[in-house]
């Protein structure tokens, strides 16, 4: 009988014994895991670097904006902007110092706004060449409800070439984006939900797109409040993601917040929707905020911070290229899937009643420190008092900041969801939000399982091939339709016959 129970008692302990052995292994599994992290903002000396305060998408009075293209100059030349890409509704920007060719039906019809059709009337050369070397003396801008601006910089205020808005005219829900560098669009209309025409030929000029304010063609109505903290529906997913997957060096993102987040309040969502079909195909469209300007007070609600080693267009192309830059904005009515609001507590109203957007003092990112062998992300930051990290449309992590800098450890934090194919993060502070691009989070030796993102063929794709076909066969070489395009799309029809 003694025998027996000693061979169960060292039975037992050999068991126990085992047990302590493998428990640290098992604690420690998921540490097995290492992580390749790919930084877009890896190659940033943010010693010597600059971040230069940046606007991708505004308008003037050229299409459907309040102000002519002087006082659009001074007021963002005394917001201390330093780079500009002014983005008419199909009208190319050949410098702010030349007339565009213009689009008369869209004066007409927005005539209150462009001022009864007013002749425009581009800065003189001397000015112009002031503001992109940063001496023109005029350095002051007084609002009509009487603000003072003033530039504090003494750098120069970049053109960005051939900037468009595309796709103008939509009966309801507009399709729009933005392009740049690519001599495309100035006078089209586009077609109805076809935001893959123009995002192909302005690649295939070698030019660059963002798809602007996608919440404002998912939502028709506009209404996006209705649907705050929702997935959007897969069809917009795969038509979007399918656009990144065909021009991966050319359609480089898309708006996730624009002006007053009103009608974008979703896009986030959407983008991290989007993000999970093409990572693992291997392309990451990077998320950018705009202000979308239309008259005074909305030219500074939102705006890009561009990381570059030098203010020159080429460097700025890089930096768009290769995602070094942070989109801030004055509002954030974004609610997580799971329930957070990005900023909790943030009250619309209050920024304009304490005309919070015109200061600059939103969250910016300072340094971001990558640790490959412990697999932690360091961010720095001022202006900001919160990070939240967001891996696959879920909040991973909401912290405070300790002094401006917080640490992500992907193997010893405690998750509120598991981080996966990627992460990135936000700052929020009182006056703002500020967002990061995403960081593809590679597992050594394992592979993402492969995502199809089938191409959708859809009412736009449809009405494209109608409009095509019509083109050839009827309107081409139709002197009626002729007429109507130099009258009312600005371009001669004749010359663009064989293009
Ligand atoms: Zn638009
Ligand atoms: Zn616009």
């Amino acid at each position: 009988m003694i025998k027996k129970h000693k061979k169960v008692l060292s039975v037992i302990l050999t068991c126990a014994m085992l047990l302590t052995l493998a428990l640290p292994a098992l604690a420690s599994a998921p540490s097995e895991k290492n992580y390749i992290i790919e930084n877009p903002y890896d190659g940033i000396d943010w010693d010597a670097w600059d971040d230069y305060k940046t606007q991708l998408h505004c308008h003037t009075n050229a299409s459907d904006g309040f102000l002519p293209v002087q006082q659009f100059c001074d007021m963002h030349y005394a917001l201390n902007y330093e780079i500009v890409a002014l983005t008419d509704h199909g009208t190319l920007n050949r410098g702010w110092n030349v007339a565009p060719e213009i689009v008369p039906l869209m004066r007409i019809i927005k005539k209150e706004r462009t001022n009864n059709n007013a002749p425009i009337i581009p800065v003189d050369e001397e000015s112009y060449q002031g503001y992109l070397n940063g001496t023109n003396p005029d350095r002051t801008y007084t609002t009509t409800d009487g603000d003072l601006l003033e530039r504090t910089t003494t750098n120069g205020m970049l053109d960005v070439p051939l900037g468009n808005e595309q796709n103008m005219a939509t009966p309801f829900a507009d399709c729009h984006l933005t392009s740049y560098w690519a001599e495309y669009g100035q006078g089209y209309a586009g077609v109805f939900g076809d935001y893959e025409t123009p995002c192909r030929e302005v690649a295939e000029r070698d030019g660059i797109t963002f798809l602007s304010h996608v919440g404002e063609y998912v939502y028709p109505d506009k209404d996006s409040a209705d649907h705050v903290g929702q997935k959007i529906d897969e069809y917009y997913v795969n038509k979007f993601a399918r656009i990144f997957l065909d021009n991966p060096d050319n359609s480089l993102g898309m708006g996730i917040n624009s002006a007053t987040d009103a009608h974008t309040r979703c896009d986030r969502i959407l983008y991290d929707q989007i993000l999970q079909k093409t990572i693992p195909n291997g392309v990451v469209p990077w998320g950018n905020t705009f202000a979308d300007s239309h008259n005074e007070t909305s030219i500074n609600d939102a705006y890009t911070m561009s990381w570059m080693p030098e203010l020159t267009l080429d460097a700025f192309r890089t930096c768009l290229e290769k995602g070094q830059f942070f989109s801030v904005s004055h509002f954030s009515n974004g609610v997580e899937l799971n329930g957070m609001e990005e900023m909790p507590g943030f009250v619309e109203q209050d920024v304009y009643d304490t005309e919070a957007y015109w200061l600059d003092n939103t969250p910016q990112v300072t340094r971001i420190t990558v640790d490959q062998d412990a697999d932690t992300i360091t961010v720095e930051g001022v202006n900001a008092n919160i990070i939240t990290w967001v891996s696959n449309g879920n909040v991973i992590k909401r912290e405070s900041l300790e002094n401006g800098k917080a640490t992500l450890d992907l193997h010893n934090d405690e998750f509120l969801d598991e981080p996966y194919l990627y992460v990135r993060f936000y700052l929020s502070g009182d006056n703002g939000i500020c967002y990061a691009n995403p960081m593809v989070l590679n597992v050594e030796g394992e592979e993402f399982a492969p995502v199809d993102v089938p191409k959708t063929y859809d009412l736009p794709w449809f009405l494209r091939g109608l409009v095509t076909v019509l083109d050839v066969a009827i309107f081409k070489f139709n002197p009626i339709i002729w007429i109507f395009k130099y009258f009312g799309l600005g371009y001669n029809p004749i010359e663009r016959i064989f293009q």
